[in-house]
């Protein structure tokens, strides 16, 4: 069973933010913002890459409702899903970082020099 599996199952603690049926929403251990909530579907999806559009909709509107709950749907925030490699995912189940609380800023992402990339 992957980590996320497990804090779902309550087998690892978590900081719960919100919880329905289908989904669940806790503070990320390690935050990198003010406002740092994890949002996970509870069906088992390796990343964005394997989630169906159906449970996609649903999500959104879950974290939609997170992003309220915590007090930043006025204030912006950002919704990031690392996916594989390059995008430097840790954990193996699909997440969403919902980053928020101060005014983020937009830079410079990649390891490579941007002139690498043409
Ligand atoms: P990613 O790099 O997109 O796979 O992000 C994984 C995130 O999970 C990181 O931001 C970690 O800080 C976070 N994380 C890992 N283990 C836990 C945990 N037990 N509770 C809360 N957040 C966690």
């Amino acid at each position: 069973m992957c980590i996320f599996c497990k804090i779902i199952a309550k087998e690892i603690p978590s900081n719960m933010v919100a919880e329905n049926e289908s989904f669940y929403a806790f503070h990320d251990i390690n935050p990198k913002a003010p406002v740092h909530v994890l949002i996970i579907p509870k069906a088992h999806y390796d990343s964005f890459n394997d989630v169906p559009g159906e449970v996609m909709g649903k999500m959104s509107t879950f974290m939609q409702e997170v992003a309220k709950a915590v007090g930043i749907d006025e204030s912006g925030y950002r919704i990031i899903s690392n996916i594989g490699e390059d995008g430097a995912q840790e954990v193996k189940h699909l997440h969403f970082h919902l980053l928020g609380g101060a005014h983020l800023r937009w830079g410079h992402f990649a390891d490579a020099d941007s002139k690498d990339f043409f």
